[in-house]
């Protein structure tokens, strides 16, 4: 079996989401905006998807796809450990891309095999708990602009049948600029409205001082908080030694710093974390989120993966660690998370009323591609 094919193009749609400064997102004015949509096609006409704002269309077409043509996709790791040494050099070449890439050469080999991904990888169970992630506060009427604003929403999810939820507090360029004191209060509204059986979380600023990280993550503890992320830049991995040592609450990372499973056993031998992270767009694919997998075992540790993507809901379902939770979101008040992208026929994620998220049963990744769509909305 041969890859004879290989084209990134992108799919026009309207969005109702805008990214701010730094790059999250909130819900906006509805306009244009493009997805990725990456074909990977071989001889016996198997053919493999990847779709998603996040790669970079331009490094596929002129670096990735010319290097696969030819290749076997089912030498997949040797794809995979080939493109990540190019990515050294190639420096607009990020894990998102490598993802893509490592997306479609799943989805082509559970196609030729009739089986989904997760089944490839030696499956462990056809279904996993969700949380719900809240977006990204904001400054919105009727939004996320208040912790009383979250205590609502919460409560709103736990009747919607979630058993954990997590935070994302307030970060620039949003006004109120990243304040502890702020976001200790949100999270003590929403443990006072969902009560001591809701499993709940924090990601706050991700660029807080040691102090104001400890001060947050104590007051997390005394309110049985799960685990807090990302408080502080993750390349200080003495300030995570540090947090960790000097708290009772679990922290749980590396979740953007570089450097897919090899920085993670820095992380790991070093104790910078209780909780292991990984995604398969932050760390290269679903190939690479499974190496971390199994490092992060072989220490005795969990892992818990970050976003909500059809890669991670693979992964999780061959995970044989307790990795506990499918990260369900961004969600938000205005926004209606169930509706499915227009490029979709239906989402890949719905979720059960006990809080369970069924992993899609292929073959390949199981994604349901409205084409017809496609096909009137690609960009040539
Ligand atoms: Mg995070």
């Amino acid at each position: 079996m041969k890859i004879v094919k290989a084209e990134a193009k992108k799919i026009r749609y309207t969005s109702l989401m805008v990214r701010d400064g730094e790059g999250h997102s909130h819900p906006g004015k509805p306009h244009e905006d493009s997805v990725g949509f990456l074909a990977i096609t071989c001889d016996d006409g198997t053919v493999g998807y990847a779709v998603g704002g996040n790669m970079n269309v331009d490094i596929l077409n002129k670096v990735v796809c010319p290097a696969v043509i030819g290749e076997d996709p089912f030498m997949h790791e040797r794809i995979w450990q080939r493109m990540r040494t190019w990515q050294r050099l190639h420096s607009l070449f990020s894990d998102r891309t490598l993802c893509a890439l490592d997306l479609a050469l799943w989805d082509i080999c559970g196609k030729k095999c009739g089986i989904p991904v997760y089944k490839m990888l030696g499956g462990y169970r056809d279904k996993v708990p969700a949380y719900g992630s809240i977006m990204v506060g904001d400054d919105i009427k009727g939004g996320l602009d208040t912790p009383e604003a979250y205590a609502a929403y919460a409560k709103e999810l736990v009747k919607r049948g979630y058993k954990a939820i997590k935070l994302h507090t307030w970060m620039p360029p949003i006004i109120p600029a990243p304040d502890p004191k702020m976001d200790v209060r949100a999270c003590q509204l929403v443990r006072d409205a969902v009560g001591p059986d809701i499993e709940l979380m924090l990601d706050p600023y991700h660029d807080y001082t040691r102090q104001q990280a400890l001060y947050i993550a104590d007051a997390l503890n005394e309110l049985d908080f799960l685990w807090m992320e990302e408080p502080m830049d993750e390349h200080s991995m003495s300030s995570y030694i540090w947090l960790t040592q000097n708290t009772g609450l679990q922290i749980c990372g590396p979740e953007t710093a570089e450097g897919k499973n090899r920085m993670r056993a820095e992380w790991i031998v070093n104790g910078a974390s209780d909780i292991g992270r990984a995604g398969t767009e932050v760390t290269g694919g679903i190939t690479s989120v499974m190496k971390s997998v199994h490092l992060y075992e072989s220490f005795g540790m969990s892992i818990e993966l970050h976003g909500n993507t059809i890669g991670n809901l693979h992964v999780l379902g061959a995970m044989g660690i307790d990795g506990k939770y499918f990260e369900r979101g961004l969600l938000h008040p205005l926004l209606d998370y169930e509706k499915p992208k227009p490029w979709f026929k239906k989402i890949y994620d719905p979720m059960d009323e006990e809080g369970f998220v069924k992993i899609p049963d292929g073959p390949g990744l199981g994604l349901d591609f409205d084409f017809d769509y496609i096909k009137e909305n690609i960009i040539d």
